[in-house]
Parts: C-alpha cells; sequence; structure tokens
C-alpha cells in the first residue's frame, strides 16, 4: 500500500465540518490545500448554487460529489412520487454546482419488509435514471451498516448494493463504499473487486468505528480513533483499480463542539498516519 504524503486525494465532505458554512469551509479547505470536497445539499441551501461551483472551481477544489439523494420508499404512491422528484432536483443541483455524482442513502420504512423497501429503491433510480442521463450525473448507492436497516436503508452490504446496480446495469449506477458501514462485513475483499470489476466502485468514504459508540447517528471517529483497519481497506480498493478521492466523512457531536480549525488540523494529521 502507498502511503499518503500529500492532501491532493484528501476531500472533506461539508458535513464534516458541520459549524462552517459553504464560504467558510471552501476558504479554509483551500488554505489547508485539501483536494476535494463533498457538498451537502443543506449548504446549498437559499444559494446561487452555479456560482458556489465556479467559486469553489476558483479555489481548486474538486467537487467530488453531491450529498445526498436516496430515501426512495415510501407507504404510498404520493411518497414515492415526492422521493423521484426529490432524488431528481439532487440530480439537477448536482449538474448546477458541477458535481459528477449524487449518493445515495437509499432510505427504509419502518414495518415495510425491506424487500419491498429495495424494490421501491431499484424502481426510485430507474426513474431518476433517464434525467441523471441526460445531465451525465452518476448515482452512487452507499450501503449502510445494519444498524439503519429500520428507517436510513434497506441496503445494508455492498452485496446487496451490487445487486440492485445488477438489475439497473447502467453504466452510471454504482457504489460508494464507506467503511464505518461494511468494515465488518467478512465478503468485503471479494465485494470490492466484483463492484470493480464492474467499474461501478464510484466512491471511498472514510471515518473510523468507535467502542463504545454513543450515538447512533454523530458518533463517527476521526481516523485512527476507533477500530476499522483503514489502510487494509483503502489497500484494497486502490488494488481494485480506485483512482478516486479519500473522502472524510465524519458526523460527530464530540468534533463538531470542538474548535473547527483544529479539527480540520487533526483531520489531515491523522490522513497522513492512519489512512
Ligand atoms: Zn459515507
Amino acid at each position: 500500500m502507498n502511503p499518503l504524503t500529500d492532501f491532493s486525494k484528501l476531500c472533506v465532505h461539508t458535513m464534516t465540518t458541520k459549524p462552517w458554512d459553504i464560504d467558510t469551509a471552501m476558504d479554509k479547505y483551500a488554505t489547508a490545500e485539501i483536494g476535494g470536497i463533498t457538498v451537502w445539499r443543506q449548504w446549498l441551501d437559499g444559494q446561487n448554487i452555479s456560482q458556489i461551483g465556479d467559486r469553489l472551481r476558483q479555489r481548486n477544489i474538486d467537487i467530488v460529489s453531491l450529498c445526498r439523494g436516496g430515501f426512495f420508499p415510501a407507504v404510498d404512491q404520493t411518497g414515492i412520487d415526492q422521493a423521484i422528484e426529490d432524488n431528481k432536483q439532487a440530480v439537477r443541483e448536482a449538474a448546477e454546482l458541477g458535481a459528477p455524482m449524487v449518493v445515495l442513502v437509499c432510505g427504509a420504512v419502518p414495518g415495510q419488509s425491506l424487500e419491498q423497501s429495495r424494490t421501491q429503491i431499484a424502481d426510485g433510480i430507474a426513474a431518476v435514471l433517464p434525467l441523471a442521463e441526460e445531465l451525465n450525473i452518476k448515482l452512487a448507492i452507499e450501503p449502510l451498516h445494519p444498524m439503519y436497516a429500520d428507517d436510513r436503508s434497506a441496503i445494508n452490504t455492498m452485496a446487496s448494493a451490487n445487486e440492485v446496480c445488477d438489475r439497473l446495469s447502467h453504466s452510471l449506477v454504482g457504489i460508494a463504499l464507506d467503511v464505518y458501514h461494511v468494515w465488518w462485513d467478512p465478503d468485503l475483499p471479494k465485494q470490492i473487486e466484483l463492484t470493480a470489476d464492474k467499474e461501478r466502485l464510484f466512491a471511498f468514504h472514510i471515518c473510523d468505528w468507535m467502542t463504545p459508540t454513543t450515538d447512533l447517528l454523530n458518533d463517527r471517529g476521526l481516523m485512527g480513533e476507533g477500530c476499522i483497519n483503514i489502510p487494509e481497506i483503502r489497500s484494497m480498493v486502490e488494488r481494485s483499480g480506485f483512482q478516486g478521492f479519500n473522502e472524510v466523512e465524519i458526523f460527530s457531536n464530540r468534533w463538531w463542539n470542538s474548535d473547527q480549525d483544529q479539527f480540520l488540523d487533526s483531520i489531515k494529521e491523522a490522513y497522513l498516519k492512519y489512512s
């Protein structure tokens, strides 16, 4: 595995430095010589999206993706239609921003079978695909850890994400691998290879798993703070031919409550040491 020596392949999600608005984030990332950004849609609310894209490009920051679409499953047709419309909107926003990809947190409905939700997810993505094609935006299915299978995603493994990809069989539909969600999976090495062989490994997200985890959503660790062997997973991903960014995506009340400038320094240090 190649050691990381600079920050050209480091991408930070705006959610990671949640206290910073989009202008602050882009200035801080640029000063820190961070190569990429993944923009969460909340950061675009009320903003001129194409101008934000221009400002990022002026700062030589690559726009890696827009987060996030998905949440396709619903209990009735109105909900399903609304979800599809929202995902089309996300695709339009990505095009306006100049992001090549929308990351999908696919969704689930408590009480509805996961199978049913998976069908709705595949159908939902299929309904969004014509617009994605027109605007040339990739759709990356992010499998979520099974602890979120009740209400955030019925897609919980790489294998399950690959099944949806197989079903849709489209070059714009692929997978975002987040180590937080799939580090435990004994099939991971095989699934990474398979995903890469099918040219659908679209994104690679990193952070760490805290023991104990005190909040199911907002207690992720900085690389090196937890038990995930990130270098091992990164080497598998890179051996498979992936050349994209290493995206730092940390939801953490603990880190959000700290000084964000120091946090960004810690991210850079941990990135070189533990990724
Ligand atoms: Zn992620």
